[in-house]
């Protein structure tokens, strides 16, 4: 069965990420993109959230992607948000169930390569923008 999120063939994104996740925890040449590599996983898997985290994460990619704002520095404006008490929504989805109705993409996680971190780092961002760019059309949230 193909993922009913991102269409990947035999539901492999869930196995990739994990995967991914692994290798840039391990090795600083492919952690260096783990945000974008977490804010497109979840952006194609909505189930994961509520509609205000998935907008969150959507506006996370274009902050990384379009403003070049450095992961460091929207980590530390995230949490001194949520240290203030000031962000009140939930990015966690209780229900499990999408929010949005996208069902295929132009690019999914398979679609990265992972023989060296230079090409890593390269597909990464290129499935990233792919997924801001097709993500940023969807007005229904
Ligand atoms: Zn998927």
């Amino acid at each position: 069965m193909n993922c009913p999120e991102c269409g990947a063939p035999d539901t492999l994104c869930q196995t990739r990420f994990d995967e991914f996740l692994v290798l840039e925890f391990t090795n600083a040449g492919y952690g260096v993109v783990h945000h974008l590599t977490v804010a497109a996983y979840m952006v194609q898997h909505s189930s994961k959230m509520t509609p205000e985290g998935w907008l969150f994460e959507r506006n996370l990619l274009r902050e990384f992607l379009i403003e070049n704002k450095p992961p460091a520095y929207i980590r530390k404006q995230n949490k001194d948000v949520v240290d203030s008490g000031k962000r009140n929504f939930k990015i966690k989805s209780k229900t499990g169930l999408p929010v949005i109705n996208k069902t295929t993409w132009q690019k999914t996680i398979l679609d990265v390569r992972a023989e060296n971190a230079e090409v890593y780092c390269e597909d990464i961002t290129a499935w990233a923008m792919s997924v801001l760019e097709e993500s940023e059309k969807i007005s229904e949230v």
